[in-house]
């Protein structure tokens, strides 16, 4: 067990966590944003970032601070908490964003860890090597290879308090991501974070984000706290955190306020675009688009930067929330509503429904069916899993419409979960609220549920009582199984 992550709740794969940094004698709280502090150019200060925005921990690159003689000597002279001017937690990158954009940096994993260590970093991180998504295999192998050495060098350092970033490789090979995890998770490196899907998420590829992340976490255990490296916009906060993602870094909320972008938890809106501001945070409750826009450059990028954590910051207390209350996933597909990208996410996160499945807790607050994707949610899953520790016996009957005497067993059959004795109606996830008017793909669960049962009981024999299945959902129920059109028959 990972001594300095514990975990506490937890909803489909997300969780709510606590990350304890010994070096900085802080334990924060996940998920967890971490605004991204350049070095070089602060728009709104770390100071600020504390005390109005209730940031404890924040990441900055001590490449850049190592490579500026004026910064690096300020850096070793006062540290890195004073020269901030920061109390809480602070991570630092090692110069593999810059390998990755410009081919080659001058440091070493042993030189750049060092000099993390001796400014007083309290997260640090090695020299990994960045693979971009759909390389060649052999290249995706070959510079995972290098980040497995990096990991032993890393390793191999004494770093005293200061945690280690451990970052997961492998390009959009699911198999190297998972091997590259498992490798990770054997080490005593302390933070994982899942590295190079910046290329995905900006080209909104957020079916192969999602891929990439279960893969790693396929690799990694569950004590292992994992960071989303890259990963800013709120808009895709609750899918990766319902995938299992606890940390995450934001530059985009500067970066965006540079050109004149307004962040939005559906997507990203322009300022010289907006006659109304969605939004109530201090910013938009003071200036109107048009003031804002009045601003000097600087001061126009400030508040909109403001507005932009504000949103950011709000967003993962939501997610908290989610997870406290249970419906992590009903926020994950109200958010995946905002664009066929975050819906492709979504699906995706359903494609793994088995894998988040393991994770998920047995009873939450009620289920909500909020679209056809919900009929893929790991809940039902699990419900079509647990059918075979059921014993149904003699003439069954499974029924959307009420019992029936000539039938040794009555159960109910309720889309899109299928079959179930009526004692267990109460239970988690069975008291699910669904929509009247039922879509095709809830029906179709419903009947697999129907002929796994069907399966599992070779002797039983069994009636289903339905209003008027679509063909698609019949076609899936085996044919000893007797049918029932209960809207065809007079009551
Ligand atoms: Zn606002």
């Amino acid at each position: 067990m990972r001594e300095h992550f514990e975990l506490r709740d937890a909803d489909a794969a997300g969780r709510i966590g606590r990350l304890t940094v010994p070096r900085a004698d802080v334990t924060v709280e996940t998920p967890v944003l971490l605004p991204v502090v350049n070095p070089n150019l602060q728009t709104i200060s770390p100071k600020r970032l504390h005390e109005e925005f209730g940031a404890e921990i924040l990441i900055t690159n001590s490449y850049i601070i190592h490579g500026n003689d004026e910064l690096r000597e300020e850096a070793l002279d006062r540290g890195l908490h004073e020269m901030l001017d920061f109390p809480g937690a602070i991570m630092t990158d090692s110069g593999s964003f810059q390998l990755s954009e410009y081919g080659e940096i001058d440091v070493t994993t042993d030189e750049i860890l060092r000099f993390q260590h001796e400014i007083g970093s309290d997260i640090g991180t090695p020299v990994d090597i960045p693979t971009p998504p759909d390389v060649d295999r052999e290249r995706a192998e070959d510079e995972l290879a290098t980040t497995k050495e990096r990991l032993a060098e890393a390793e191999a350092i004494d770093t005293g308090e200061m945690l280690v970033n451990a970052p997961v490789q492998g390009s959009t090979y699911p198999d190297l991501r998972e091997d590259a995890a498992a490798h990770a998770d054997a080490t005593d490196l302390d933070v994982f974070p899942v590295g190079a899907v910046v290329p995905l998420m900006n080209d909104y590829r957020y079916g192969d984000m999602v891929d990439a992340v279960a893969a790693a976490k396929r690799g990694l255990g569950e004590d292992a706290p994992v960071h989303l490296f890259g990963a800013g916009h709120p808009m895709m906060f609750a899918l990766a955190v319902a995938m299992g993602c606890d940390l995450f870094d934001s530059a985009a909320y500067a970066l965006y306020a540079r050109d004149g972008r307004y962040l939005t938890v559906s997507g990203t809106e322009h300022l010289d675009e907006l006659d109304y501001l969605p939004c109530s945070c201090p910013v938009c409750t003071e200036f109107s688009p048009d003031e804002l826009r009045a601003l000097d450059d600087r001061s126009q990028e400030e508040e909109l930067a403001a507005h932009n954590l504000h949103v950011t910051f709000q967003e993962i207390r939501r997610i908290k929330q989610a997870i406290r209350d249970g419906d992590l996933l009903e926020l994950v597909e109200a958010r995946a509503r905002a664009h066929p990208a975050m819906l492709d996410g979504y699906r995706a996160l359903c494609d793994h429904a088995e894998q988040l499945e393991r994770a998920d807790p047995a009873s939450k607050n009620a289920f909500f069916y909020l679209s056809a994707e919900s009929a893929d949610r790991p809940e039902v899953v699990r419900h079509h899993k647990r059918l075979d520790r059921l014993d149904p016996e003699g003439e069954v009957l499974l029924t959307e419409g009420n019992k029936s005497d000539s039938f040794d067993e009555s159960w109910r059959v309720v889309p899109p979960f299928g079959p179930f004795p009526r004692e267990l109606s109460e239970t988690y996830p069975l008291t699910a609220e669904v929509p009247d008017r039922r879509d095709r793909r809830a029906l179709e669960r419903a009947a697999d549920g129907v002929a796994r049962l069907a399966e599992l009981n070779p002797d039983v024999e069994f009636t289903v009582g339905h209003r008027g299945w679509h063909e698609s959902a019949l076609d899936r129920i085996p044919e000893r199984v007797t049918l029932w059109n209960l809207s065809e028959q007079s009551r």
